[in-house]
């Protein structure tokens, strides 16, 4: 069916004009029920963005990623960076994920879960009806008043203060509530560089929900960008029934009376009836607006719906197809690989490494000894009592310098320690050692590198 297009929204985002300036989107604040759904996902979201790094499973932050200390706390399971093969399966099946996800229901991690959205639909936009007024029909103050200068003064001091509070979320997320409320409570010229950094943050997120705003999703996001590749004509995404509607106008056959109202009311300025674009973040302010419309009119509601293009075609929903099922047999098979390896992991993670720069040292004329670095996590949830014992050769003497043998559960233990062996037991110049990690009698890992002697 041919519709009643303007190919003009090809040509450039419709929030840029011809000089490339940015044009500004006063869209209407939506309601109806898909709103009321939106909002209510968008509180628990918040609610869990806030919440995660406070709450605990076994003792661990239910989500924490502590870069700084190279420690990952994912639904309170511990991850180290010496699981880097772990993470980059997770990063793998969080990959194949959206790419299936995407696939069959379109972009609507985009309007409903992801904190961009959130934020400024949710958070910014709302204060922004606080003190401007509802944009109806995309109208806005253009006369501007003392009064409405005010008004605006105080909507971005909202505006700034709302940021850091969002900035604060983020840093929790990635350097845990104890040492943000260091950061927050220390003076100043004690924490200048976390200071510095949070303030940075807090700016960012300023200029981003303030100005910049809807061209995150609509010029920056790669995921928008990707969706050219992965959208076909039976993904599931907010689509306007052009079968139905058109040919459109207030006193045309079709249903769609043309008001602009799904525009007025779209946070990236598109027109659905327009077709699928990059733009569309399907948060479905048009269908609620559309719904109005329709119920005013006394027309069936959902003109604009959660279909697919082939679906409008045919009249029939279809979302399984070829690739829907192989993406979701390499998805169930990512998930058992990385069940297998979460079960099969090391309880005790151990490096041992010569101390740089040290080759041996002469205790007395029978013995020397040598240097080595010792890192050892205890990545189970209850503390280890552990020993490091020499399996070979037979005889030598080991002294941890710290003489702490117990872990509590995650932790990480880093000491040197000092092998002494008899000249008898050295074969050369290199001796081959074996060291062993013992919790009581239980041999949990054997370490091999070589002791340093002298030539003869
Ligand atoms: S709100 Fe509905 S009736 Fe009005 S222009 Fe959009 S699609 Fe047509
Ligand atoms: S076209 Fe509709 S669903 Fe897409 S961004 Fe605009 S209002 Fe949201």
């Amino acid at each position: 069916m041919e519709l009643e297009t303007s190919s003009a929204f090809r040509d450039r985002p419709v929030n840029i004009d011809e000089s490339g300036q940015q044009k500004w989107i006063y869209a209407k604040q939506p309601k109806g029920k898909w709103y009321t759904r939106r909002t209510i996902v968008a509180w628990f979201a918040i609610a869990f963005l806030v919440l995660a790094p406070f709450l605990k499973i076994n003792g661990n932050p239910l989500m924490l990623f502590d870069i700084a200390n190279r420690r990952f706390s994912i639904f309170g399971q511990i991850i180290w960076a010496q699981d880097s093969y772990l993470l980059a399966l997770i990063m793998v099946i969080i990959v194949v994920f959206v790419v299936l996800f995407t696939v069959i229901y379109g972009r609507l991690w985009c309007g409903w879960v992801c904190p961009q959205t959130i934020f400024l639909e949710m958070v910014f936009r709302r204060i922004e009806y606080l003190f401007e007024g509802n944009y109806r029909n995309g109208r806005h103050h253009k006369v501007v008043t003392p009064r409405i200068t005010l008004l605006r003064i105080a909507k971005h001091i909202t505006f700034l203060i709302t940021s850091i509070l969002i900035a604060n979320v983020f840093l929790n997320w990635f350097i845990g509530p104890e040492r943000l409320l260091e950061i927050i409570t220390a003076p100043i010229r004690e924490n200048w560089l976390g200071f510095t950094f949070m303030l940075g943050i807090s700016l960012f997120y300023y200029w981003i929900y303030a100005f910049f705003r809807e061209q995150v999703c609509t010029m920056i996001c790669p995921y928008g960008r990707m969706q050219g590749v992965l959208l076909d004509s039976r993904s599931i995404a907010v689509i306007y029934d052009f079968k139905r509607g058109e040919p459109r106008g207030p006193k045309s056959t079709g249903d769609c009376i043309n008001c602009h109202q799904c525009i007025a009311v779209c946070p990236t300025g598109i027109d659905i009836k327009d077709g699928s674009q990059l733009e569309c973040i399907n948060c479905t302010a048009c269908i609620d607006e559309c719904n109005i419309v329709m119920k005013r009119i006394n027309k069936p509601e959902n003109l604009i719906r959660f279909d697919s293009f082939q679906g409008i075609e045919s009249g029939k929903r279809s979302i399984l197809n070829g690739r829907t099922y192989a993406y979701s047999a390499v998805l169930v098979v990512l998930l058992i690989v990385l069940s297998v390896m979460v079960m099969n992991r090391k309880p005790i993670e151990a490096t041992i490494l010569r101390v740089p720069g040290t080759i041996f040292q002469q205790v007395d004329s029978a013995n020397y000894s040598n240097l080595f670095l010792v890192k050892i996590i205890n990545k189970t949830q209850s503390d280890k009592n552990l020993q490091i014992k020499l399996i070979t050769p037979k005889s030598g003497k080991l002294q941890l310098t710290t003489g702490q043998t117990t872990l509590k559960s995650q932790e990480k233990l880093e000491s040197v320690l000092i092998l002494s062996l008899n000249k008898q037991a050295l074969t050369g110049k290199s001796t081959p050692v074996e060291l062993g990690i013992f919790e009581g009698e239980t041999l949990l890992e054997v370490y091999s590198t070589n002791f340093l002697g002298p030539l003869n």
